[in-house]
Parts: structure tokens; sequence; C-alpha cells
């Protein structure tokens, strides 16, 4: 789905558990350059090459990934895109995230994995396994900090949103005022909410962290799960960070 010239957002769909969830990649491009904002879960580098191809922006082109936070869903495709290209792709993530993603610390929300994986019927216990088996081995080419802007397709400001990971990034792209959320809010049934209470170990954190986006103009919020969301965002993010449901 075309933002504007130069954002668009992919729709890649995962099964997991024997249910299909749609997951939202945004693809940050211009003339000499194009940025992967996460990557789907191990397994979907066809779905992300088809849905980059779509775009009209072949993997040929990509430069950089960067990634919003450590989740497996929004990691799970580093090493096979490197691995697919044939050229050198930098990956871009905050330092606080950045022992878990490069494997030296277990991913947060794998540690009781084990555990819950033991409930699944074999078949779909066997599927999950191989999604989440192996902990990442992604090397950073260098972290994000706080505030950095970043000199890319009209400029990207890195926002760090900690709360749903220790790491937790937004970016907000200056020239279309689009915020790319990562996991900080959602969308559900057309409503933009905070972050999943259940998939957020510090929520208040987290809620602090929303507050922190409302120092921005935000026409258009990008959520890795849910979509797009349009409508007076800066006035829904406020009422968010001041605790609305
Ligand atoms: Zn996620």
């Amino acid at each position: 789905m075309k933002i504007t010239d130069g954002v668009d957002v992919l729709e890649i769909i995962a099964n997991r558990s024997g249910q299909a969830m749609l997951l939202n990649p945004t693809l940050i491009w211009d003339n000499t350059i194009a940025i992967l904002a996460d990557t789907g879960f191990p397994g979907q580098y066809p779905d992300i090459r088809a849905a980059m191809d779509k775009a009209g922006v072949p993997l040929s082109r990509l430069s950089k990934i960067i990634l919003t936070h450590q989740d497996i869903d929004h990691i799970g495709g580093v090493q096979e895109i490197l691995n697919g290209s044939d050229h050198k792709i930098e990956v871009l993530a905050h330092l606080g995230d950045k022992p878990y993603i490069e494997g030296d610390l277990p991913l947060l929300k794998m540690k009781n994995i084990e555990q819950r994986l033991a409930n699944l019927p074999e078949e779909q216990r066997k599927q999950a396994a191989a999604m989440f088996g192996a902990p990442p081995k992604n090397k950073l080419d260098r972290t994000l900090a706080d505030g950095e802007k970043l000199p890319y397709c009209g400029g990207i400001t890195v926002i760090f949103t900690p709360g749903h990971t220790p790491g937790h990034i937004c970016l907000y792209l200056e020239r279309s005022k689009t915020l790319v959320a990562g996991d900080a809010m959602v969308v559900a049934e057309g409503q933009l909410l905070g972050p999943r209470p259940n998939a957020t170990p510090d929520m208040e954190t987290a809620i602090k962290s929303l507050n922190k986006l409302t120092q921005y103009d935000i026409e258009t919020v990008i959520c890795y799960h849910g979509g797009v969301y349009r409508e007076h965002a800066n006035q829904r993010i406020k009422a968010l960070a001041q605790g609305a449901a």
C-alpha cells in the first residue's frame, strides 16, 4: 500500500500456530536509497521479495534494514535477506536491543517459549519450533540513538520509545509526517491503540514513550500490526499517552 511517493507499507501474511497474521514492514525509498523497516518472521523472505517487487523497489536496490526492535516477527527475515542479496545491506537498530538481536542474550519474549510450545499439537509445535528454534545472530552495522536524524529520503528521525522492548524505536519521516510506529502502537478495528499489554513487559515505560511522540506533527501512523491510521493522529496519540483506551 502506497502512503506517498517513497513510502510503501508492505503486507505480508504469516501463518502462526494455524492463524493468519498480517505484518506491515515499511519501505522508505528515493532515487538513491531504499530502506526496509522490519523484516517479518523467519521464512518470509520470498514474501518480502515479492512485496518489494510489487512496490517497484526490488531487493537489488535495498541498502539498509532498520529494526524497530528485537521481536522475532520483526527481525526474522534479516539473515535470509542478507543471504539473498549480492550487495552489502546495512542493519541498524537501537543499542538497547543490540545484544538480543546479535544473539548475545536470548530474545526477551522467547524466555518461556519451550513451555508454551509444549501445549501445542505436534504439527504446530514443530512449525513453531522451526520458527523460533535457533537464536538470531544478526550483526548490527551500527546502532541508532534517540533523536538522531538520518539524512535519507527527506529526513528520518529516530525516536527511542522503550517499553515494548528496552531498545524499541519509532521512525518519523519528516517529508510525509509519517510515523513508523513498530509495536509502540497497534491498529485494531480501525482504531489506533497503545501497545499490546500481553506483549509489552514494561507498560509504564511504553506509555511514557507515547508521550514523547506527541512532540511530533504526525499525519499518518504505520503500525506493524494493524497497518495505517490517519484520523487526527496527533489527537489520538495524545489521548493514548494520557491513558485512553
Ligand atoms: Zn510485532
